[in-house]
């Protein structure tokens, strides 16, 4: 490439789109061009409200001011998920987002907590989580002397808007059309130009697919080929509705099982975001309809929209001159709310590998590599939630209970059954009290742990878990009420 800026033409302005664009107008200023083709009559996904901390990073990165995005987005607070009738029907635990208190180089906290367990007198696991308790109590505060770890519920529309008045004050040409045509450069089969309807070409040198699902550009042009994971993760569609909110905002998401898959709950300050995710095989769309209106709490303000996907990734997310990001690159369904994050990743790897020397496959391999490792550790972190379940109630849960499993995930459950042990590898976005927390809310019992915990003097464990459960106690009363904290840092008028 020569010293002229680069031009990247991103295809898409959904929450992928516009983030891309926005983060590499943002960061590299004029070494690059950058121009976003989106179509208001093919419209957005319209879903995807849940993040998870990692897009407070990526905002710092960016230097996006929290309060004017909480304003603009009508964003609330997310400090886990809560998970209704996983393992049985009535059973409810929540995956936060805290770390545990105690842990030594030899031990992780769950060692010694379920040495605190056998000996009778340590509480509930998420008792030492700051998170869990906050979120349960439904409070919250920013920062202080033991900050909260968080993420945010926002409004996807709201958000893609946000920052879309960021890029294009950045720099990003934005072009409102339909992509007709893409054309690839006849001896490198490289894509040289996209075509919208109207006679209108935009010329790149890097291109970024982010039109959904369908991948324009990665699959329709290029036929990378897709790899199919639904065999574990079995639902394929979704209904999403938005409601009136009846009640304050809670600051989680709730994740609630029903006979063929989950439902979400997601308070905004303004609304709520409600979904049914199902497996077609197990349930018709009609019936799906029918239990997302009959348990939702507010009012409807829109017709459920249906969603159909297929889990699984693109064989290669970057081919030739050719970033997929977003849908386009693949879905492994919404249950732990990374797809955000896997685009806010891609954007950053991108930024942090920029190919000014050019795209060579040196370039293109280390970042398929980077994002394959990642995006297999989320699935197989999801795949876990579902695998676990006791549920023998409907033909659904009893396949996902019996189905065979990626050996990387079966080594994982095995050596946490048998020792206790939860590790994070370099690659895996969650760390071991995500793990923790999911396997234990799963039911899944350690049969042996670490015994470092016994050589601590006699009633020392018991004095130190429960003064850890206190602290976490009394921090918790001590905070506002998530309402509190909303009308006092994140209203329009504030
Ligand atoms: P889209 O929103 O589909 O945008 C595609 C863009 O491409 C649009 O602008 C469209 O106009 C444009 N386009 C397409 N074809 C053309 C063409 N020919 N010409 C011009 N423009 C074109 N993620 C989370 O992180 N958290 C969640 O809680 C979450 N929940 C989800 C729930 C469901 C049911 C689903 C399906 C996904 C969820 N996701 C979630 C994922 C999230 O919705 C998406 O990752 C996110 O919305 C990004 O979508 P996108 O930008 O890739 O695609």
């Amino acid at each position: 490439m020569s010293d002229n800026p680069i031009r990247v033409v991103v295809a898409g302005g959904g929450t992928a789109g516009w983030i891309a664009a926005t983060a590499i107008a943002r960061m590299l200023g004029q070494l690059v061009q950058v121009t976003l083709v989106e179509s208001e009559a093919i419209g957005t996904v319209g879903v995807g409200e849940a993040t998870i901390p990692t897009a407070r990073t990526f905002h710092e990165f960016l230097k996006i001011d929290e309060q004017s995005f909480l304003k603009a987005t009508q964003a609330t607070i997310k400090l886990g998920i809560a998970f209704e009738n996983w393992a049985r029907v009535g059973d409810r635990y929540i995956h936060s987002f805290g770390s545990a208190p105690l842990s030594t180089w030899m031990a992780d906290f769950q060692h010694f907590w379920l040495q605190g367990r056998a000996e009778g007198h340590a509480g509930p696991l998420g008792d030492y989580y700051p998170e869990y308790k906050a979120a349960e109590a439904g409070r919250f505060t920013r920062g202080g002397e033991a900050p909260l770890n968080y993420a945010y519920h926002l409004d996807a529309g709201l958000y893609a808007k946000f920052l879309r008045r960021i890029g294009e004050n950045d720099g990003v040409k934005r072009v409102e059309g339909k992509i007709a045509r893409v054309e690839q450069n006849a001896e490198t089969g490289d894509i040289a130009a996209l075509h919208l309807e109207g006679d209108i070409c935009i010329e790149g040198d890097l291109f970024i697919d982010c039109t959904g699902f369908r991948g324009l550009l990665i699959e329709e042009t290029l036929k990378t080929g897709y790899e199919d994971w639904s065999r574990w993760l079995p639902t394929n569609a979704a209904l999403a509705v938005q409601t009136e909110a009846v009640a304050e905002p809670i600051p989680y998401t709730r994740s609630i099982a029903h006979e063929a898959g989950w439902q979400w709950r997601i308070p905004l300050q303004h609304r709520v975001g409600n979904g049914i995710v199902f497996s077609t095989d197990h349930m018709e769309v009609d019936a799906a309809r029918e239990k997302l209106l009959s348990t939702v709490e507010g009012k409807p303000l829109i017709e459920p929209r249906l969603i159909r996907y297929k889990a699984g990734k693109r064989r290669q997310m970057w081919v030739k001159n050719c970033l997929s990001l977003g849908l386009s690159s693949g879905f492994v369904e919404p249950l732990e709310s990374t797809s955000i994050h896997l685009f806010m990743i891609g954007v950053t790897r991108l930024l942090q590998q920029f190919p000014f020397g050019g795209i060579t496959p040196e370039v293109r391999e280390r970042y398929n590599r980077m994002a394959d490792n990642e995006l297999i550790r989320v699935r197989d972190f999801i795949i876990l939630h579902y695998k676990l379940t006791e549920r023998d109630d409907s033909p659904f849960w009893r396949y996902c209970r019996d189905m065979s499993i990626p050996e990387s995930l079966a080594e994982r459950i095995a050596l946490f059954r048998e020792t206790a042990q939860a590790w994070q590898a370099p690659d895996d976005l969650f760390r071991v009290d995500s793990w923790l927390q999911v396997m234990i809310g799963q039911r899944l019992e350690p049969k042996s742990w670490h015994k470092q915990a016994l050589l601590m003097s006699p009633g020392r464990l018991q004095q130190t878990l429960a003064t850890m459960r206190e602290r976490v106690a009394a921090t918790v009363a001590g905070l506002p009420t998530h309402q509190q904290f909303i009308d006092s840092y994140c209203r329009a008028d504030a």
